[in-house]
């Protein structure tokens, strides 16, 4: 089995292409066959080297690798030449300037669901010339088969006056040389399909590839967000960096991006990449859109943040946001936390000293607060150790003593120690900032009206 990716790098790696590439990658990986790479640059505006590189540290960040590639298809331009060439030479293609108007005109006298047959001329852009009989039949793995019949199906314009080729031809020829087996790719290709058999069984006529078996093709459900529309920037994150920006583990993400199609048929959703690769068949692949759910993405990142060893996550904590020694930190943190985003804003001010939320000082720092906070400052300088054990101790005779409710007690201290009323655990806390920074931290807050 060979299958390909094969992005046209005008911007950023969106969600549905890193369906595809993942979709084609467990199918190479689960078959022990290729993946090659194709990077379809023919807009040449649009496809800047920061866009291909953009879409490869995408792949990258993903650990979705590939075996062959990147090909760029405009370094293919003479190949796509000599076999246009060759269709020419065989009179399976013609030349034809032909209009848009034309093509009605002749839909007009001949009806409308006739295929517009054109006039060879001398020169001009170029005409695949369909057979009169017969039908192209679409094999897809997932729909099943489509006919098009031949007399409803216009001769299509497979190069411009000035030699280049289109977009169905390119495409079809790299397959070819490439000897793809498999095409696998969104729905919104779909109608592309039978212009490339076209393409592929004329040139294959003419010696280009005479041997190869025609590729079978497999369109990818559409992705839809939460409300059932077309995913777009509306639903959230919208690109594979920006998932990555958002704190997303590539495997969570990898794993749920499995999901938007495809199901192990036994309703697991927390499937390791080696059981992805195991379980993955185009046979299970859905014909109806899938949903993009971020809020389904977050609660399986989180599902992996709290698997990882400690030190792996604070590895990748450090790396996110740039600072080092969170190890403790990460530690109490792991249980409350989605993303590699989140962590800052829940443990931050264990680093930086106490943020400052007004609301959080009102409601918690009144006349019964400050008490109950003079009462914690003195039995944590008592403690025999400053461990968590010790703190929960010392905070349970000040609950006891004051006959309070536990929060009575720790959400005062949370207030001055972190500036806000979102930690992670109190005593936790309090042991990792150690009775001196954390007795500097409820002073400063008592001294402040
Ligand atoms: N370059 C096309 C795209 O990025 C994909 C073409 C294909 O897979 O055949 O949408």
């Amino acid at each position: 089995m060979r299958v390909r990716f094969a992005p046209s790098p005008t911007g950023a790696l969106h969600i549905g292409g890193a369906r595809t590439a993942l979709f084609n990658w467990l199918l190479a990986r689960h078959e022990g066959g290729e993946l090659v790479l194709r990077i379809e640059d023919t807009d040449r505006e649009r496809s800047t080297p920061e866009n291909v590189e953009q879409i490869l540290d995408a792949l990258r960040w993903l650990d979705l690798d590939w075996d062959e590639g990147p090909i760029l298809q405009t370094a293919r331009s003479q190949r796509h030449g000599e076999a246009l060439q060759a269709l020419l030479e065989a009179g399976r293609a013609y030349h034809s300037n032909a209009t848009a108007e034309d093509v009605k005109a002749y839909k007009a006298i001949h009806g409308a669901d006739r295929g517009f047959r054109g006039e060879p001329q001398a020169e001009g852009a170029v005409r695949l010339r369909v057979p009169d009989d017969g039908a192209t039949v679409v094999h897809d793995v997932i729909r099943g088969e489509t006919r098009f019949e031949h007399v409803h199906l216009d001769d299509p314009v497979i190069a411009r006056g000035d030699g280049s080729v289109l977009y169905n031809f390119a495409v079809a020829i790299d397959d070819l040389d490439a000897g793809i087996t498999h095409v696998v790719r969104g729905e919104d290709h779909l109608s592309n399909t039978p212009k490339q058999v076209l393409v592929l069984e004329a040139v294959r006529a003419v010696g280009f590839g005479a041997d190869a078996p025609l590729p079978e093709y497999a369109h990818l459900p559409l992705l839809h967000g939460p409300d059932g529309k077309k995913l777009s920037k509306r639903h959230g994150a919208a690109s594979v960096q920006e998932l990555r920006d958002a704190g997303y583990l590539p495997e969570a993400v990898r794993n749920y991006l499995a999901l938007l199609g495809w199901g192990a048929g036994d309703d697991a959703t927390v499937l390791s990449t080696q059981e992805l690769i195991d379980r993955f068949t185009l046979e299970r692949v859905s014909r109806n859109p899938a949903r993009f759910d971020e809020v389904k993405l977050k609660w399986l990142n989180g599902v992996y943040i709290r698997s990882l060893p400690t030190d792996e996550l604070t590895r990748r904590i450090e790396a996110f946001t740039g600072r080092e020694g969170l190890e403790r930190a990460v530690r109490i943190s792991q249980e409350k936390i989605h993303t590699l985003a989140d962590f800052w804003p829940l443990a931050g001010s264990l680093f930086d000293g106490p943020t400052d939320d007004p609301k959080a000082r009102e409601r918690w720092l009144g006349e019964e607060g400050r008490a109950a906070l003079l009462d914690v400052a003195a039995a944590l300088e008592q403690t025999r150790g400053f461990d968590e054990a010790s703190v929960e101790e010392a905070l349970g005779t000040v609950i006891e003593r004051r006959g309070a409710k536990p929060r009575e007690v720790y959400q005062p201290l949370r207030v001055a120690i972190t500036g806000g009323t979102i930690s992670p655990g109190i005593f936790e806390s309090v042991a990792l900032l150690g009775r001196e920074e954390t007795a500097r931290r409820i002073a400063r807050a008592l001294a402040r009206r």
